[in-house]
């Protein structure tokens, strides 16, 4: 039998009991490890990271905190030829896509641990004093405490590095212990940064955890003033948003779900222009960028009347010329799905799509380098068209239903109004990208989208070498939509932490208030 990777609960390692779950290569399907936390304590796990965890980091303040965020990035990049070997065993992802998940987390931390240094006190300032009284002897403050409870994240397969740190650097720094549940597929990364960063000691007993293996009884140890921070399927979500902690709000949750993100083609933007180009490019590199398992990819891309056969041409040389298979080949542009099951979802999703709309590259049949086709989880990129506007309204599926791969269908939109009426058939999204390069046009459309979007991605020919990808989500920007998308928010800079915290008004002699040892939170 392959290794059993451990727990750290209770700020010790613990086996589970059990044969547990076999993590594959999904190249191979060879089993790699296995996990498992059959039979350890929650309550004792959670009450040790609240009550041990909680209060030694708290103890500290912010920039001290910083400088561990500071620790934990040395020892990540101390280990991170291991991490990469890790994701392309068990992720099959080549080199440049596991870098997103791995160098992503990485520069994340940085991020929080410089932003977090320049913030020296123990709580955080909303605003400024308001007098309660004429002269201004009696004030309200509003302040933001650091939340008491513990954090548990519960996460989803696809980042398995990025999706623990942009989630741990905004609560270590707000003083807040961490729980991780790392999807249980591809936990085998989760657990080893964890183990490594636990192993150094840079974070005081109980202020990180992990336990690897299925969900159950993970929401029912949760208390009142704990925190949930949920990344998955909108299923799911679904499902943890009846659990009575949640329901009841004893359990303040955030919610990251699918997202049927577009691409909207400007109307000046015609076939043989700069921005066409950086469309083109920037959709087929989306859909095969981690396999187009990314929840940020371009599912939904829409150009104007007129320029959708030009679009579907450009679009299906570019991914004709993709190669799909084994990782470890340097000829291969994108590696494999995260599992078999994955496969046969994305299939089925395919297919459903067929249902409405006509396919113009079939990636089920894609010649493989280096893979076996019958245990390989490979699916080659796969493009559909919806061929006039009113096959664009009518389609159901495309505006639906996120198929979690190498996907995306092209739809014709007859004006303005009618693309922004596609984009929000989406029900809500994690982000848009616009291309164009009128910026009068281009700032109207972002803003008319920025109430359906958590992020509108705009990009002109002036920035086209210094834009950061539609799909990567960078700390500074805001990462969570609206609607279907989960309506939560996490990342943009600092204000990350304010989920961390709990707002108070105190109301007090300017004296009193000047004792609070709270900063402002920057912008
Ligand atoms: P998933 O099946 O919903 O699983 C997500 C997590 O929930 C896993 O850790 C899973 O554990 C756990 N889980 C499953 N059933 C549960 C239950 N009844 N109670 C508590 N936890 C439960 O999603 P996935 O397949 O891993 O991820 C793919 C989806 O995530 C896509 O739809 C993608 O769009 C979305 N996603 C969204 C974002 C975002 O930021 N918005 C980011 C990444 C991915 P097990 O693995 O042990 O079953």
């Amino acid at each position: 039998m392959t290794e059993l990777l451990e727990n750290y609960a209770a700020g010790r390692w613990q086996a589970g009991a059990g044969a547990g779950a076999a993590l594959r290569d999904p190249i191979t399907g060879a089993e790699l490890v296995r996990v498992t936390r059959d039979g350890i304590d929650l309550s004792t796990a959670f009450d040790y990271a609240r009550k041990t965890g909680g209060s030694a980091l708290r103890a500290l303040g912010y920039a001290e905190r910083a400088a561990l965020l500071a620790g934990t990035v040395g020892v990540l990049k101390a280990n991170r030829d291991a991490y990469f070997d890790i994701a392309t065993r068990n992720a099959g992802t080549v080199r440049k896509d596991s870098a997103i998940d791995i160098d992503g987390a990485i520069y994340t931390l940085a991020q929080y641990a410089k932003w977090g240094s320049t913030l020296d006190g123990h709580a955080l300032l909303d605003g400024a004093p308001a007098a309660l009284s004429k002269g201004g002897g009696f004030a309200s403050q509003h302040v933001w405490a650091p939340a008491r409870g513990l954090a548990l994240f519960i996460n989803a397969f696809n980042f398995p590095a990025w999706g623990l740190w942009e989630k741990a650097a905004p609560a270590l720094l707000s003083g807040v212990p961490v729980l991780v549940k790392p999807a249980t597929v591809t936990a085998w990364l989760t657990q080893r940064m964890v183990a490594d960063v636990v192993n150094a000691g840079v974070w005081p007993q109980g202020a990180l955890s992990i336990l690897c293996g299925g969900p159950a009884g993970l929401l029912d140890t949760l208390a009142p003033g704990d925190l949930l921070s949920f990344t998955g399927s909108g299923d799911t979500a679904r499902l943890l948003r009846q659990h009575p902690m949640v329901a009841n709000g004893s359990v303040r949750a955030n919610f990251e779900t699918d997202s049927l993100n577009a691409a909207l083609l400007m109307p000046d933007a015609r076939p043989g222009t700069p921005a066409f180009d950086l469309m083109t490019h920037e959709v087929a590199r989306e859909m095969t960028q981690k396999s187009g398992q990314k929840c940020t990819a371009i599912r939904r891309v829409l150009v104007p009347e007129g320029t959708l056969d030009a679009t579907l041409a450009e679009l299906s040389g570019r991914l004709a010329a993709v190669e799909v298979g084994n990782p470890r080949n340097d000829r291969v542009q994108m590696g494999a799905l995260v599992a078999r099951r994955q496969y046969e979802d994305v299939r089925q999703g395919i297919g459903a799509l067929a249902t409405e709309a006509e396919l113009v590259v079939d990636g089920r049949n894609k010649r493989l380098v280096d893979a076996d086709p019958r245990v390989a989880a490979c699916v080659g990129p796969t493009l559909f068209a919806l061929r006039s506007p009113a096959a664009a309204d009518a389609a159901r599926e495309v505006h639906a239903r996120e198929v979690f791969g190498p996907v995306a269908t092209v739809m014709p939109y007859r004006n303005m109004a009618h693309a922004q009426s596609l984009v929000q058939r989406g029900g809500g999204a994690l982000v848009a990208s616009l291309y164009g390069d009128d910026p009068k046009a281009l700032a109207a459309t972002a803003l008319e989208l920025a109430q359906s979007q958590g992020r509108v991605h705009v990009i002109s020919p002036a920035v086209a070498n210094v834009q950061t990808g539609h799909g990567n989500v960078m700390p500074q920007s805001l990462h969570g939509g609206p609607g279907r998308a989960g309506g939560g928010q996490e990342l943009g800079g600092l204000r990350a932490l304010v989920f961390y915290h709990r707002r108070a008004a105190i109301q007090a002699a300017p004296e009193v208030l000047n004792q609070l040892g709270a900063v402002p939170l920057p912008e």
